[in-house]
């Protein structure tokens, strides 16, 4: 009985610690807001099609480069290979598109594509804290927790 209790106890705590982790808001998570990262990140992944030959094959690399980053071993196989493959560390005019980093080259699409077909973007704010949300179709926010379903 007693054995059986412990483990409806060990399962109750599981599920709430993995429903904190899937359901907290990145708030409270305190994951960092900037809003000029978040609509580089935001136009980059949502409006793919209005961006230049150009910003979609430095963005491509610049992924490229980040997951190189991300790799345990500077001299793992696959950063190799990802280096070889996608990052195109030679090629200087990506290399100077992303001169002041990833994030400047996401912020700098984001201002040319508002710039040049502003009207073709919907920038998805959440109407309680006003922070862009994750697509332009997305009803609730993961900063504030927020739901407008
Ligand atoms: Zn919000």
């Amino acid at each position: 009985m007693q054995k059986q209790v412990n483990r409806v106890a060990h399962t109750i705590g599981t599920l709430s610690i993995v429903s904190l982790v899937i359901l907290k808001p990145r708030e409270i998570m305190n994951i960092e807001y900037n809003d000029d990262n978040e609509l580089g990140n935001y136009i980059c992944r949502h409006y793919w099609e209005l961006l230049t030959e150009s910003e979609k094959a430095t963005y491509k690399a610049s992924h490229a480069r980040q997951k190189m980053d991300n790799c345990d071993s500077p001299n793992s196989a696959l950063r190799a290979k990802i280096g070889e493959r996608w990052a195109h560390l030679d090629d200087p005019l990506i290399n100077n598109a992303l001169r002041d980093g990833h994030a400047a080259f996401r912020n700098n699409v984001a201002k040319r594509v508002l710039a040049e077909q502003g009207s073709r973007v919907f920038i998805n704010r959440c109407p309680e804290c006003n922070r862009i949300v994750r697509t332009p179709k997305a009803k609730q926010c993961f900063w504030c927790g927020f739901d407008w379903h």
